[in-house]
């Protein structure tokens, strides 16, 4: 890894370093999970036990305190990190996000606050996110039908999802993204519909392939759809225009359908082109660890460093570890071919 000019951001609110891995691969975005808890109990997040009973969840004690993520922050943007998302389990469950969030907003260098959420929450706090600068969502949402809906998360919460999306349009938020894990069996009669709503409405659909995610997961090779075969289904309903895309953009390649569509389609494909050559992320696990990559289960337990100095050094020394450690790609194919296994760490906790 090489690390150039790691000291404090300057005034002009661009970051002071590049933070490149052994693969000249420029990091700058972190992922922060602010909590493993989740008030939805969506069937590709949980085990089929889970979805009964009580998610097994960290002690508040082991989750990081807001104290704690904003030194994290703060040295992550002096080192080069502009972009943050915050996801969870569900982040807007956390006590005080909404003032941690405005303290986020001060750190000068970071440049870019984003929120992955089930949305459920979401028409509530809107506004407040707003102002305290977080403009850019992007909304979990697997099905349009409310039954289904219910069915996939565990919860009867549809319209309070699509009241959170109404609301997120309505107030500029922008870009607004829904997030579609496609799943065979499960929503892939839909996926026509969503492609619709990106004509209709001016937000992103997401199409996502399904990930063999957490030990026990219910992924299973009959449920995964590739995007080739997404796109085939939504190219039924006309041409797939190529957008260009922006920077920080992430790994989606995006499509208009249509020169009218007054929105885009995004598909992610971890699986079948995955994106490893452009990964410029980190993550930084609900339980303080740091995680270089999403399917490999390797981290570095930055809650003991953090608990057991204040000096910044430690924490700077962690992130160039991470770095220098993040692996060129996964080999998740490799892994499924020989043992079926999955990655055994779990989304609620590393936040997706
Ligand atoms: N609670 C928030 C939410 O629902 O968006 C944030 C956390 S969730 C773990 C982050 C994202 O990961 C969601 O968009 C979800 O759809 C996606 N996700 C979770 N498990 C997945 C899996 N096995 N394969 C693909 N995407 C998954």
């Amino acid at each position: 890894m090489h690390e150039e000019n790691t000291s404090t951001a300057p005034a002009t609110g661009k970051p002071a370093s590049s933070l490149l891995d052994p693969f000249a691969r420029s990091i700058s975005y972190l992922r922060l999970s602010l909590t493993d808890r989740c008030n939805l109990r969506c069937l590709y997040c949980v085990t089929e036990e889970e979805s009964e009973g009580s998610l097994c969840k960290l002690d508040h004690e082991d989750l990081l305190s807001y104290e704690e993520m904003l030194r994290v922050v703060r040295v992550a943007v002096a080192m080069g990190i502009s972009k943050l998302r915050l996801t969870g389990g569900e982040p807007l469950t956390r006590r005080g996000v909404l003032p941690f969030i405005a303290a986020l907003g001060a750190i000068p260098g970071l440049t870019d606050i984003r929120l992955t959420t089930n949305g459920v929450f979401l028409a509530d706090k809107a506004a407040a996110l707003l102002a305290a600068g977080v403009g850019k969502v992007n909304i979990s949402l697997d099905s349009l039908k409310p039954e289904r809906f219910a069915r996939i998360t565990g919860v009867d919460c549809f319209q309070e999802v699509w009241r959170g999306v109404e609301k997120a349009l309505a107030l500029g938020f922008s870009p607004v993204k829904l997030n579609v894990v496609a799943m065979r069996g499960v929503n892939d009669d839909e996926l026509v519909d969503f492609a619709r709503l990106s004509q209709e409405l001016p937000l992103q659909v997401r199409f996502i392939e399904f990930m063999p995610m957490g030990a026990g997961s219910r992924w299973s090779r009959d449920m995964y759809l590739s995007t080739d075969a997404i796109m085939a289904e939504v190219s039924r309903l006309g041409d797939l225009l190529p957008v260009e895309q922006v920077r920080h953009d992430g790994p989606a390649r995006v499509y208009r359908l249509g020169a009218d569509a007054r929105g885009s389609l995004g598909f992610i494909s971890p699986i079948s082109h995955h994106f490893c050559d452009s990964c410029n992320r980190l993550r930084l696990t609900s339980a303080g660890t740091l995680r270089s990559c999403l399917l490999h289960d390797e981290e570095i337990d930055l809650r003991a460093i953090l608990r057991s100095t204040q000096d910044d050094a430690a924490v700077r020394a962690a992130f160039r570890q991470a770095i220098a450690d993040k692996p060129k790609g996964h080999q998740l194919e490799e892994r499924l071919r020989e043992s079926g296994g999955d990655c055994h760490g779990r989304m609620s906790r590393i936040g997706g």
